[in-house]
């Protein structure tokens, strides 16, 4: 299926103008085939994997069909979940964000009725609901909706998985004979074949193929492992392609709360989700990932149902999910909107059949790898830094220090040991420090209170030279950030955070200067803004970010 760009579907200016904002560069497949049938009022059932861009593959049409200087609900669009409804909401919002007078709500159970009340009164035109409260408002009176112009089932297959049949049932038989519908689901399995012909008159179906999506961005590897090795073996390979943020998917709750001790205590920043964790604490939990305050989330797959993250570097199968379809959900969070992602699945004893079988009905592209042995881990990361000091050399990137090195020359050492100890020195310093005490947030009494930094892992290219500033180089510029010596903060930290969450090369950062309770850091110019942007809001040991630019001359 092709892609196409947005101006060429039939969208508005405003929400062109709109779409453009959030960065998108081209429609989807599924966009390109739905957008425009959508706009032509055409029932549509569209099949796609997750993160193939369905919401705005719905939300577009809709938005364009709404009538804004009427103040009655012209659009519903029914969610499994209350996070989705949340998520769905807010892309409505911003996609509607040139269209002054639309107006959309959430409404999901767990919320307050009078706030909805309020809403569905002040006359939005755009509800988003689980099919349970959209029930209850429909019943009390507070959500008409004779004026529905479209509804929407997102998630259909989940939401009949959840048992909300008979209330989707109801819902669709309430809304006018002459609305349009538009259904989604990821898989169509008999019930959704029913409830589409009973509720759609001449459907166009779209169908995306898994494959063609997942196939050239995940890279999909399974390793055969001892159910025993299985931690030994996930640490290894984190340390080996220094991954920083990921899923890992377990089966059981047991599990998770079993990893989630065992990494945590090896230093890794990890979290868990599963169906004994309060709704509460959910939020929190998936709030803090999004926002990338830890690298690794364990979940089960209940628990990571409606959790929408992009970027993901990296999906491990700690245990194996239970078919095909379940495999296809979870890999399908990494290796989005055309980013490379893995998808790592370990398999033990007897597993390997059902593996092969999954290999063989869902027709996965899995390969099989070889478990690297420690050595190659070390060998691996000796040749990152190998790399990065040819690089550095190659670009110039460094001040020249002819006086220290002439001092050491004219001592009689050789050039060859000079840089030999130098290497010696750096890599020493990159090696995981000592874990430091850092205050943690969720840490209950029995779990040991020591975090790693995420940065302290790797060897990172913060030498002392980079470190002792002689005023600032040209091409660079100071930003302040408010941790310090007493947040125990070291330059590693800062260099691993910002090139973690920026994604950008470490030899961005420049000089970096640690005071009491601020830094200042240099940053390469043109990254400034972007730099500057990212980190605000993001965790560093205690602190929340608040990152500044130093006025020129307030050095
Ligand atoms: P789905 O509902 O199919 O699982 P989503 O609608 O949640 O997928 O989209 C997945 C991610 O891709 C979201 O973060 C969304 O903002 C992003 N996205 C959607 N459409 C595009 C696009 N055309 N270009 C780039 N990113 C997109
Ligand atoms: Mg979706």
């Amino acid at each position: 299926m092709e892609k196409r760009p947005f101006s060429e579907l039939g969208l508005s200016p405003e929400t062109l103008k709109a779409v453009d904002r959030m960065g998108f560069e081209e429609a989807s497949p599924i966009q390109t085939a739905v957008i425009p049938l959508g706009l032509a009022g055409r029932d549509v059932v569209g099949q796609s994997a997750t993160g193939s861009g369905k919401t705005a593959a719905f939300a577009l049409p809709a938005i364009e069909r709404v009538d804004t200087h009427r103040r009655e609900v012209q659009v519903l669009v029914l969610c499994p979940t209350r996070e989705l409804a949340v998520q769905v909401a807010e892309e409505f919002g911003k996609l509607a964000c040139f269209k002054k007078e639309l107006m959309e709500v959430p409404i999901y159970g767990g919320q307050s009725y009078e706030r909805q009340f309020r809403a569905l009164a002040a006359g939005v035109q755009v509800v988003i609901g689980t099919p349970g409260r959209v029930m209850d408002h429909m019943a009390r009176g507070t959500l008409k909706l004779d004026g529905l112009k479209v509804v929407v089932l997102d998630e259909a297959d989940r939401m009949l998985d959840m048992g909300f049949r008979d209330d989707i049932e109801h819902i669709l038989k309430a809304v006018p004979e002459s609305r349009q519908c538009l259904f989604f689901s990821a898989t169509m399995p008999r019930g959704i074949q029913e409830l589409i012909r009973r509720y759609t008159r001449d459907p166009a179906w779209v169908r995306i193929e898994a494959h063609a999506q997942n196939a050239p961005q995940v890279d999909q590897v399974y390793y055969e492992v001892d159910r025993r090795s299985k931690l030994e073996i996930l640490t290894r390979l984190i340390d080996l392609h220094d991954f920083r943020y990921g899923i890992i998917f377990c089966s059981t709750k047991i599990m998770v709360d079993e990893l989630d001790e065992h990494l945590h205590a090896r230093g890794y920043a990890v979290d868990r989700l599963h169906g004994d964790i309060t709704q509460a604490q959910r939020t929190r939990v998936m709030d803090k990932f999004r926002r990338r305050a830890f690298e690794f989330l364990i979940a089960t797959d209940v628990a990571a149902r409606g959790l929408d993250v992009d970027d993901l570097e990296v999906v491990f199968n700690f245990d194996l999910p239970n078919d095909g379809e379940d495999y296809t959900h979870r890999i399908g969070r990494t290796g989005r909107a055309g980013k490379a992602g893995r998808a790592i699945t370990f398999v033990s004893g007897r597993e390997i059949y059902k593996l092969q079988s999954m290999i063989h009905y869902a027709r996965l592209k899995i390969r099989r790898e070889r478990v690297p042995s420690l050595d190659e881990v070390e060998e691996a990361r000796g040749n990152a830094f190998f790399e990065r000091l040819r690089a550095t050399l190659e670009a110039r990137q460094f001040k020249p220090h002819d006086r220290m090195i002439d001092r050491l020359l004219e001592q009689g050492y050789a050039s060859t040991d000079i840089a030999s100890a130098l290497i010696h020195l750096l890599q020493a310093e990159g090696k995981p420090a000592e874990p430091k005490a850092a205050a943690r947030a969720k840490a209950p009494a029995a779990r040991p209170p020591e975090t790693r930094s995420p940065a302290a892992r790797a060897p990172r290219p913060t030498g002392p030279a980079r470190r002792a500033r002689t005023g600032r180089e040209p091409g660079f510029t100071a930003v302040a950030f408010n941790v310090g010596l007493a947040h125990e903060v070291t330059p590693a930290d800062l260099v691993g955070k910002i090139a973690g969450v920026t994604r950008l090369p470490a030899g961005i950062v420049g000089a970096i200067d640690l005071h009491e309770d601020y830094s200042h850091v240099d940053i390469a110019d043109e990254h400034v803004a972007a730099v500057v942007a990212k980190l605000a809001g993001i965790r560093l040991k205690t602190q929340s970010l608040q990152p500044a630019v130093v006025a020129p001359g307030g050095a």
